[in-house]
Order: C-alpha cells, then structure tokens, then sequence
C-alpha cells in the first residue's frame, strides 16, 4: 500500500503562518467549491485550550463559503442543545463565520447512514451533513480518558454523531434513571418518540422500545437521566468511533488538520482549564484520517521520551487506528513531509 502523504509545520513563532499554507493546500484540492464545512470542537465551559480561533480568522480569504459544522453533545454543559451551543462557540471566539449545529435544536435530527460494519449497521449522524460534500476537520490532538488520544478520528466520528448516535457509540443501551431525583413531571415521556418512558411517581424507561435516541438526556430540567457511562469498554468503543467516522467520511471530501499544540491529559469537553502537560509540537495536514493521528500519536511519543502519555488511559488505543485502516479509513503508513 502506497504511504499516505503527512505534512508537518513546526515553526511555533508563527502558527498562524503554516495554517494559512494548510488552508491554501486545500483550497487549490477542492473542486467545484460550494460552501465548505469546517468541523471543530468549541472547547467546553472555562475550557482554553481547545484550538485558538485567531488562528483559524483566514479560512474566509480561502474558501468561497466556510461554515463551522458540529453536532450537540450527549452530556449536560453548555453544548447540549443548539442555542446554548452557540452562544459556548461565541464566548470562546468562533465569531467571524456562521455557524452550522447538524443534529437541530436538540439533537433530534439525524439521518442513518448505511455501512454495514462488524458494530455498526446504520451510523446516527447529524442530519445536515448531507448538505455538505467538502469538509475541513480541525482537531486538537490531546488525550481522551476513554479511547487513550483524540484526534482527527474522534473530531469526525463522535463529534459528527447525533446525540443517539453519541449515545450507541459511549453505552449502546438505553439511559439511566435517577428515581430517587425524578419529580415525575413527564417531559422525559412527552419527548420521547417511541414511548419507551411511562411516568408514576417516577420515570422508568422500557429498554425493550428504547431506541438510544438520547433525546430523554436533553429534556429532562431535573438532569436524572444518565448515561451509562462505559457499557462500551476498550476495543469495541474504539471501534465506534472507527465506524461512526466511516459513516461521516462515505461519499464526501475530507482534509484533515491535527493542532499538537496546548496538548492536555484530557479532551476539551472537559468545561474546567488544563495545563498542558509538554512542550508544542506543531500542526499536521494530511488527506488520511488514520495517517494524520499515528503521524501524531508517533510525534507526541517522540517529543515525551518514547513514552506514551496517554496509556494510563488506553493500554490498546492503537486499536483505533490498526481497525480503522481494516475497514479502508485509510493508512497507518505515512511519509512526513516537513513544510516551512
Ligand atoms: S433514549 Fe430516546 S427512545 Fe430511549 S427513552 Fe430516551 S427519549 Fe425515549
Ligand atoms: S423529565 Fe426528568 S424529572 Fe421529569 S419525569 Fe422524566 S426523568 Fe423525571
């Protein structure tokens, strides 16, 4: 197999300067330019070490029609439904271009995508992504206490996935319910769309009709509808995410850009601040998902002493990348080339 072209800036005076070298790349790749979909996470709550909008303010010199695209979360903060998505991207500084949430208000709008994997029949995906056929993932390449790292990968496939979809890839079963905590109001079951919740005195959800649509999560004022939280353990999670990228990928145009830069034990859903644990690396740009994150991954080993940061967190994250280029995501061999 031919290996995957990676290119690498590191020049950390001037960031801003390889990014632009990145978007010009791309922009000259693109054919019959519509509007373009620039998918990248807002950074949660007090987060401030997600990927800095300054840099990022020439997309518009570039692209005819750039858009930020992101589906809402599955868990309570300030991304769980459209507005309050909004308003999180414009206090972190995502100000200068529109901004598109895929999955509607609240996570209800979604297509299923067809793929037929080893997990994953039809992936939950944010229902406007089928009105774009380019699509620039910008990620922060950091640990993720799950899947060991997230990268592009996780950029794409759990941050493109509905809320259900979100919710089939971390537990694959229905929430949970906090009786002790439920007031009985009945939101829960006035919402849910395949009346799988009957309220007494308390909600109880019947798993048998439950469709995983994680709807229920959003509506709730009292916030005692959980997620479980790690029914999905190890390989099979990793695999999800593989897949779920696959779905995002299927029939459209990707390029890819990986930030090694503020990089953080955790992800930035985390709402709180995080110290960076070592030292920047630089940005990476490649056209192959799987290629840009091993390119990573073996870069920010390299920078830690040969060391693995994250394995404390995923003694088997290289799962991601080994199954995502089984089911034709791409290439775990790749040729760095150093741009200045
Ligand atoms: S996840 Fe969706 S289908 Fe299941 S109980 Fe909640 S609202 Fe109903
Ligand atoms: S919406 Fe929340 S508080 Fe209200 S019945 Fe459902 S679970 Fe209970």
């Amino acid at each position: 197999m031919e290996k995957s072209k990676v290119y690498y800036y590191n020049n950390l005076s001037n960031l801003k300067s390889g990014v632009n070298k990145f978007f010009k790349m791309i922009a000259e790749d693109i054919e019959d330019e519509t509007k373009t979909g620039i998918k990248i996470h807002f950074g949660e709550g007090d987060n401030d070490t997600h990927v800095q909008p300054d840099l990022l303010k020439d997309l518009n010199k570039y692209f005819k029609e750039p858009i930020f695209v992101e589906c809402n979360v599955l868990y309570r903060g300030n991304r769980l439904r459209k507005d309050d998505h909004i308003k999180q991207a414009l206090a972190h500084g995502f100000n200068f271009l529109e901004i598109d949430i895929l999955d509607g208000e609240m996570g209800e709008d979604y297509t299923e995508i067809e793929i037929d994997t080893k997990n994953t029949q039809k992936a939950k995906i944010g229902k406007g992504l089928k009105n774009y056929d380019n699509l620039v993932s910008i990620a922060h390449f950091k640990g993720h206490i799950v899947a060991g790292f997230g990268g592009a990968l996780k950029n794409i496939g759990m941050g493109l996935g509905s809320r259900g979809g979100k919710l089939d890839m971390h537990a694959g079963v229905a929430p949970i319910i906090d009786v002790d905590n439920c007031t009985g109001c009945g939101s829960c079951s006035e919402q849910c769309p395949a009346d799988a919740i009957e309220v007494n005195k308390y909600a109880v959800i019947d798993e048998s009709l439950c469709i995983g649509c994680a709807q229920c999560i959003a509506v709730c004022p009292e916030g005692v509808i959980k997620i479980p939280w790690g029914k999905r353990k190890g390989d099979e999670f990793l695999e999800k995410i593989a897949e779920y990228t696959l779905a995002c990928v299927k029939d459209k145009n990707w390029w890819h850009i990986n930030f090694l830069t503020d990089i953080t034990m955790k992800c930035d859903c985390f709402g709180s601040k995080q110290e960076p644990f070592m030292d920047d690396i630089g940005i990476l740009f490649s056209k192959d998902p799987i290629a840009i994150d091993k390119a990573s991954m073996d870069l920010l080993i390299e920078k830690n002493d040969g060391v693995d940061p994250f394995k404390k967190f995923s003694n088997n994250s290289q799962h991601l990348l080994k199954y995502g280029e089984e089911i034709g995501l791409g290439s775990m061999k790749y040729e760095l080339i150093k741009i200045d």
